[in-house]
């Protein structure tokens, strides 16, 4: 494989020739990143286009105030490099953004991974041109590049989405969605802050805001099930320990249902006796991270009343923590159970509203009706705010996909194939797209993003490495694989209760016209079992794919 301008062909503009390459990369973030390093080593020509302006993905664009890890730090970095791996120190154990998008910002120099990266680069198209085997590249500035592999490394969670509310334009005072935080330091002293949303984003940042605004008002439509962080620094001797444990960890991290530290409790809730649970609860509850989550009994996210136990322990701690009974019984979900939706992770979050500024308004009970020039105005009252924060999610797995036009065989617009939900083989291709591959795609094993994505990177690699070692130039998912492979993930989803609840996990968006409707957006097996598939893929030559 070779790129670089070659020949004119009817792509070429009056400005020049199209730029060409192997592999064209959309996004600089954890896999962006690790995907362009991979193919580089593989002598393949990349060029990855980021809307940003540095590396991160994820980590650059989520600076609202108090964003940080929820998985352990050590257990979300690269493992690919001993070096990187030797040299890198973690502060924190759930590590905060600026130090995630510094040690990034280290892995693109130290790989120099920079001089392959345009970055203000927003990719708004991507075509598929049969007769060169390529997929065309239009850049907002109306730019076109073109390469052989187009890899989407756009993240699940990348696309901000606005709430739909009337006069949201006519606020006059600052107003930031969490995901479009700019780069200067917001100061809230002594301002009257608004914060619409509390899943695990207004989580984090409503306990942030709170030390140290004037008066805070949270708005919140459905409360989440949250759960404490335990965060703590991390000194020399300890991060030493860390270090001369990598390999163990990440081998156990390899054998963990969903890539986490935390190993599923093999015992059924109800096996063991009321002050057996009752004591277990109480240990995960002061544990660090995802214990509670994923390190819980085995039938807690499938048995109905195993999750009603939970959900018993952890409200009865919600009104232990909030002082205000009222707003205690508001701050518990009512119409989903612990865990079926991503559990926030905090530290004193609930402790928030017993501070005498901070008021929590029910917008169940009161709906938002507008934005207005001094603030909102709901059902019951008009409020008035200095900034107002949006931290109302995003358009989840398919919405990064929505925002470009991608068109593969024949025009055929992916946003089309994916109406009533995506349909791929192994998450990372799509029939009638030859040569594009996802990277956390729809129906991958998400889990532990960072070991997921290693995975899916080394996987993509191998199948373009196999191409050019047989002097292939086209690969596409089969119409009998997709169906499979779909219908496998709709199987292993089955009975989880996760996928019985509106959640981005079940691509519910109110905020979005036909996200409306559950869909299977999200590979809920293991993950050990994902790879064994993908593996044996790969072991037999690909023989699953169209190769050509
Ligand atoms: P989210 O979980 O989708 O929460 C969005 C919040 O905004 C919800 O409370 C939602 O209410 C509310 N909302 C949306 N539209 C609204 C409207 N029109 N009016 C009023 N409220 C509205 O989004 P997120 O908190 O940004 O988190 C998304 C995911 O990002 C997380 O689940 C997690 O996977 C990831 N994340 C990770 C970390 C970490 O690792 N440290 C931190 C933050 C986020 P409803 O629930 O009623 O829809």
């Amino acid at each position: 494989m070779a790129a670089s301008p070659s020949a004119t062909t009817s792509a070429d503009t009056l400005a020049g020739p199209v730029p060409r390459y192997d592999a064209i990369v959309i996004g600089a973030g954890i896999s962006g990143l690790y995907q362009l390093h991979r193919l580089r080593r593989l002598g393949l020509t990349v060029r990855v286009f980021e809307t940003g302006t540095g590396v991160g993905g994820t980590w650059y664009w989520n600076r609202y105030p108090g964003a940080r890890f929820d998985s352990e730090s050590y257990s979300y970095g690269y493992s690919f490099s001993k070096e990187l791996l030797e040299e890198w120190d973690w502060t924190e154990h759930f590590s905060p953004q600026p130090e995630t998008e510094r040690y990034l910002n280290h892995v693109a120099d130290k790989f120099d991974l920079r001089r392959d990266i345009q970055f203000g680069a927003r990719v708004v198209a991507a075509t598929w041109q049969e007769a060169p085997r390529e997929w065309d590249i239009e850049l907002a500035d109306g730019s076109h590049h073109r390469a052989r592999f187009l890899i989407t490394a756009i993240g699940p969670l990348s696309a901000p989405q606005m709430p739909r509310l009337a006069g949201i334009d006519s606020f006059k005072g600052p107003s930031f969605h969490t995901a479009r935080w700019p780069k200067e330091p917001v100061d809230f002293t002594g301002k009257r802050v608004a914060v619409i949303g509390t899943g695990a984003t207004g989580v984090q940042t409503i306990q942030e805001v709170a030390k140290t605004c004037g008066s805070l008002t949270i708005f919140q439509r459905t409360p989440n099930w949250c759960a404490p962080l335990h965060n703590g620094k991390i000194d020399a001797a300890e991060m030493r320990a860390i270090k001369d444990g990598y390999p163990a960890m990440f081998a156990h991290c390899r054998e963990t249902f969903s890539c986490f530290l935390h190993t599923t409790d093999p015992r059924a809730t109800f096996e063991v006796s009321d002050a057996e649970r009752e004591a277990f609860y109480e240990k995960l509850y002061g544990e660090r991270g995802f214990g509670i989550w994923v390190g819980n009994f085995r039938d807690m996210l499938t048995d109905p009343k195993a999750n009603a136990a939970i959900s018993d322990f952890v409200a009865r701690k919600i009104r232990q923590r909030v002082k205000d009974q009222t707003v205690a019984e508001k701050l518990i979900p009512r119409n989903h159970g612990f865990g079926t939706r991503r559990v926030p992770l905090e530290t004193k979050y609930y402790e928030v509203y017993n501070q005498p500024n901070v008021t929590l308004v029910d917008i169940k009970e009161t709906p938002i009706e507008a934005i207005t020039a001094t603030g909102l105005r709901t059902s019951a009252a008009d409020f008035a705010f200095d900034m107002i924060v949006y931290a109302t999610g995003f358009d989840a797995i398919t919405g990064s996909f929505d925002r470009i036009d991608i068109r593969g065989v024949d025009g055929q617009r992916l946003k089309d194939t994916w109406t009533g939900g995506p349909q791929t083989y192994l998450g990372v291709q799509v029939e009638d797209f030859p040569n594009m591959m996802m990277l956390m795609g729809p129906h991958t094993a998400l889990g532990n993003i960072p070991r997921s994505i290693e995975y899916n990177v080394d996987w993509v690699t191998g199948l373009i490495g196999h191409m050019r070692d047989h002097g292939l130039t086209r690969v596409e998912a089969t119409a009998e694989g997709v169906a499979t492979w779909t219908e496998h993930v709709r199987k292993v989803g089955a009975g989880l209760l996760s996928n019985e609840v509106n959640s981005w996990f079940t691509g519910i968006n109110s905020n979005i016209d036909g996200k409306q409707t559950r869909v299977i957006a999200r590979y809920s097996g293991s993950a050990p079992e994902y790879r064994a598939t993908c593996d044996a893929v790969a072991a037999g030559g690909y023989r699953e794919l169209m190769l050509g």
